[in-house]
């Protein structure tokens, strides 16, 4: 068991971030009070204090008692400018200065005991890319960069992918004002339960009644938001979930025809058609006629033996089936979700699905690295048949280089918890395949209205540098009986 004093105890959750970095299975870590109390198993002990020198940051590692480990430091605090900030100020600054000093010392303490770098460093949150484009505009590129790797210590490797995928969005992202709004639509349901799946999403085969209530919920929400998105310009449409394609043709032409009518701009419009399993040609043939331009249909493996293993209920063939289907009914923007990490698959299983997939010369290929997440049935399972933290990083590395080569860039990066490895998601796209709202969504820079159970809504006031949220709740009976409360959430907001 590991146990953690702190006298920062605001920062307990940051500083349990940072401790499972290195011990990603210690997912309940102990609060002590009592700076003497020590525990059998692993404590950690962080002081915080200031004396006449200044202020002083401590931390203790033990094992079973016995100190093994003890960093101590002075640290000062200062804004961009070099001018001192006084850390007791309450102010937004004074906040982050103290919570970036403390977890620096605990991401120290826990790599020198554990002997090993992590690849993104201390970073923990989920978009460093945001992170380097802060960085770079407050203090030059160069700097941003040297942040990164001396400060957070974040790896060479990293720092430039998240340098490069700056670079490619800077077209994207310049025009960019406050009147400008991407719309998501979620449809929270599937054909069947993947393994790995943390999503809300249900399967469809028992949830018809459900889907019967929520459709005109949810059209019911976006009318009610209609004068609102007219005072906006709409960068991008998105239509996820779930699996949007997993509705019969009458209700997603239902759904297609309700978001096509409320906006009169042309846009980005984007459909999720993950599964192949899903893909019709009458479909696709609706979507097109509807004004999708972008599909995503979802590979993840090109291994049937995988498939199987992780619950995806369709096999290469199906993908490759689906696939081909997409590029006759004239589908040009075509994305494929692959995963790595996943069960008994190694650095050559990646290899065959990248080759695979290239046959179809997929306009993105979004590289996701398998997260465990408490809600998947796999942390139910408790697969051990997984590879580890090692070959992940050799697979990502593989399939990084691989794309690189034929010609994709990285142009989007999000992070997860739980992910192996603690790695990264990445999309790549050939140039000019690059989907905007996934820029925007990832980096921020753009508010969203978000339609359907789980949706959040995100409003940003970049004078005052702060995003205002309002989420819609998860549950879908919940959403139905409350979806006036939903678009009165989002009416306030914008
Ligand atoms: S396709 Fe996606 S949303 Fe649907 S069950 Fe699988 S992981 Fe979950």
């Amino acid at each position: 068991m590991f146990s953690l004093y702190t006298e920062t105890p605001s920062f307990f959750n940051d500083i349990c971030e940072e401790i499972r970095l290195f011990l990603p299975e210690e997912k309940h870590i102990l609060k002590l009070d009592d700076k003497n109390q020590m525990n059998a198993g692993t404590v950690l002990r962080h002081f915080f204090w200031r004396d006449e020198t200044g202020w002083r940051n401590r931390a203790e590692y033990y094992d079973a008692g016995k100190k093994i480990a003890v960093l101590e430091e002075r640290p000062e605090f200062a804004d961009d400018k070099k001018e001192p900030v006084d850390i007791t100020a309450g102010t937004l600054l004074a906040k982050k200065l103290k919570k970036h000093t403390v977890k620096q010392l605990i991401y120290r303490i826990m790599r020198d005991v554990h002997q090993k770098e992590m690849p993104w460093g201390s970073l923990t949150g989920i978009r460093p890319t945001k992170l380097f484009r802060e960085l770079s505009n407050r203090r030059g590129k160069g700097e941003a960069h040297k942040i990164f790797v001396d400060h957070y210590r974040v790896s060479e490797a990293k720092t430039q992918l998240a340098e490069t995928i700056c670079r490619v969005q800077e077209p994207f992202l310049k025009d960019v004002g406050g009147e400008d709004i991407d719309i998501y639509i979620g449809i929270p349901f599937c054909i069947s339960r993947c393994k790995y799946c943390s999503f809300i999403s249900r399967d469809l085969t028992f949830n018809e009644t459900i889907k019967d209530q929520y459709l005109p919920r949810l059209f019911y929400e976006l009318d009610a938001l209609k004068e609102v998105m007219d005072q906006y310009r709409i960068r991008a449409l998105y239509i996820g979930g779930g699996t949007p394609t997993a509705l019969e043709p009458h209700d997603l032409e239902q759904v297609l025809k309700k978001a096509g009518g409320l906006f009169s701009q042309h846009m980005e419009f984007t459909v999720e058609a993950g599964r192949p399993d899903t893909v019709t040609e009458e479909k696709l043939h609706i979507l097109k006629e509807y004004g999708v331009e972008r599909i995503s249909i979802n590979a993840q493996t090109t291994n049937d033996s995988t498939l199987k293993l992780i619950g995806r209920r369709h096999t290469a063939s199906e993908f490759e089936r689906a696939f081909a289907l997409a590029k006759k009914v004239g589908f040009q923007s075509i994305n494929t979700d692959i995963i790595l990490g996943l069960p008994r698959e190694d650095v050559g299983d990646v290899e065959k699905t990248l080759k695979d997939i290239m046959v179809f010369s997929p306009g993105n290929v979004t590289v996701h690295t398998l997260a465990i997440k408490q809600s998947s049935a796999f942390a139910e399972e408790r697969q051990n048949d997984l590879p580890g933290a090692e070959t992940v990083s050799e697979m990502v590395e593989f399939a990084q280089e691989f794309l690189s080569q034929k010609g994709y860039l990285p142009y989007y990066l999000y992070r997860q918890k739980y992910m192996s490895g603690n790695l990264e998601n990445v999309g790549f796209a050939l140039p000019g395949q690059e989907c905007i709202y996934n820029i925007d969504i990832m980096e921020e820079t753009v508010s969203n209205l978000a339609f359907g159970a789980g949706a959040i809504s995100k409003r940003l006031f970049t004078e005052k540098n702060l995003i205002e949220r309002a989420p819609n709740v998860k549950d879908l009976k919940n959403y139905i009986d409350r979806t006036e409360e939903m678009a009165d959430r989002k009416k306030k907001l914008f």
